[in-house]
């Protein structure tokens, strides 16, 4: 077998160094998911589940595997700029392992400088920091990891609507500030009860977002380019909307979660956020880019948007002058709900079993394939659309340079 080197890139352990002890001893064996697609299934894993594997120590827990059939694995968090460990290790890497949360954006520029690359590989979903067009043009397989932490997300979201709604984490902070101002507090706190909540996109976290809410009575809508099943609809009651305008117009909570592509990029910008119901909650756990930067922090600081919360930013890491890291009532936090210990044991596992398929000639599911032959494949062409989105991303170098 050739020997190949693989470059991985993941963000740092935590300050205090790399956790000795977790605070619980074990996490829930998940084997298949909702809608019946089994979680990975690699012949081994050389980690414990519920340990840090998303960050440089951690190395998704590949190292000894890699090791045993004499490929070499570098691992790495310096991703951007020119002169970063990444770009200098790609100009003879056969395999990019990447994730969404500190993406190494794979640009069309530096899949020019990999001539040797074959394969590049998201570790958790969304491969949008890959520039999808050049990599169907140099003909790269681009996988993901479908599923593994689509629930993480779902819950996530449900949490960050409740914490805006009913206005969380300003009340939390007067605690922690010494007070106990409860009309500060519940100036703006609401019941979510019989609000209108809908979703950008019904696919695995669109939906599971809308069966965790149905407790809630709410009223539920959706719009994405494929309708659902009558019978979900009708289980459900999902109201379904042709556009995502005529959606916004009735909800009081929108929560987007589709894949960032071309058609999505700044969807929400000024002109459909003047469309919303004043004082509407926007919750984004997608992809920042759907959203546009600075029309975001006009609709907050104006009153078109009551709240607005998510993990997702562009670039990331974002400068520290990014506006959302100051904009009023904003519920942001790095990106981190699909990443999870519980998420790492099975994104680090599907990995395992992509790389193990990749060296073994077996064939990748096709659910984990986005682009594959020089052409979107599986679940990319049902859910991204060609082009490129990774457009400004070598801003994140600022945050380098500010930190
Ligand atoms: P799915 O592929 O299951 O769902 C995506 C859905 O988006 C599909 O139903 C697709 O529609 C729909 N869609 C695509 N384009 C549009 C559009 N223009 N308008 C409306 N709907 C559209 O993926 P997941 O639900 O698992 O994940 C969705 C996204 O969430 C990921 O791509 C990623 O960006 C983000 N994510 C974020 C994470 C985090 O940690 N914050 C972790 C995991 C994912 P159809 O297929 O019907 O065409």
């Amino acid at each position: 077998m050739k020997m190949a080197k693989i470059v991985c890139v993941l963000y740092d352990d935590p300050i205090d160094g790399y956790p000795q002890s977790y605070a619980r001893d074990s996490i829930p064996k998940i084997r298949s998911y909702p809608d019946g697609q089994t979680a990975p299934t690699p012949k081994a894993i050389d980690f414990i589940p519920g340990q840090l594997l998303g960050s440089v120590s951690g190395a998704l827990g590949l190292g000894s595997y890699l090791g045993s059939l004499g490929h070499t694995l570098v691992v790495t968090s310096d991703k951007d700029g020119e002169n970063s460990r990444f770009d200098r290790e790609l100009h003879d890497a056969d395999i990019v392992i990447s994730q969404p949360f500190w993406p190494a954006y794979l640009t069309a520029e530096r899949i020019a400088k990999a001539p040797k690359l074959k394969l590049a590989l998201t570790a958790g979903i969304g491969s949008d920091h890959v520039d999808l067009q050049a990599a169907m043009e140099r003909n790269v397989t681009v996988a993901e990891i479908t599923y593994c932490n689509s629930i993480s997300v779902a819950e996530h979201v449900v949490m960050m609507i409740l914490g805006l709604v009913r206005n969380y984490i300003p009340s939390y902070q007067w605690v922690v500030n010494g007070g106990w101002n409860i009309a500060d507090c519940a100036a703006r706190s609401y019941d979510l009860e019989c609000m209108e909540v809908g979703t950008v996109a019904a696919g695995r976290i669109g939906l599971a977002v809308l069966r965790r809410l149905k407790p809630f009575d709410v009223k539920l809508h959706y719009t994405d380019r494929h309708r659902l099943p009558p019978e979900v609809e009708q289980e459900l009651g999902l109201i379904w909307h042709p556009s995502v305008d005529s959606m916004v117009r009735v909800c009081d909570v929108v929560t987007i979660n589709c894949p960032l592509h071309p058609e999505t990029e700044h969807m929400f910008d000024d002109a459909l956020l003047d469309k919303m119901k004043r004082g509407a909650y926007l919750i984004n756990t997608a992809r920042g880019k759907i959203c546009d930067r600075d029309a975001i922090a006009r609709a907050l600081e104006d009153g078109r948007l009551s709240g607005y919360a998510g993990d997702v930013w562009f670039p990331q890491p974002p400068p520290q002058d990014h506006p959302w890291r100051s904009m009023p009532h904003h519920g942001m936090t790095p990106h981190i709900s699909g990443t999870s210990l519980s998420a790492q044991a099975r994104y680090a596992a599907g990995v395992r079993e992509v790389l193990e398929c990749w060296f073994e000639g077996r064939p990748i599911r096709d659910e984990y394939l986005v682009v594959n032959n020089g052409k979107l494949a599986g679940v990319g062409a049902h859910s991204y659309s060609a082009g490129d989105a990774t457009g400004g991303s070598e801003e994140a170098a600022k945050y380098k340079l500010s930190a």
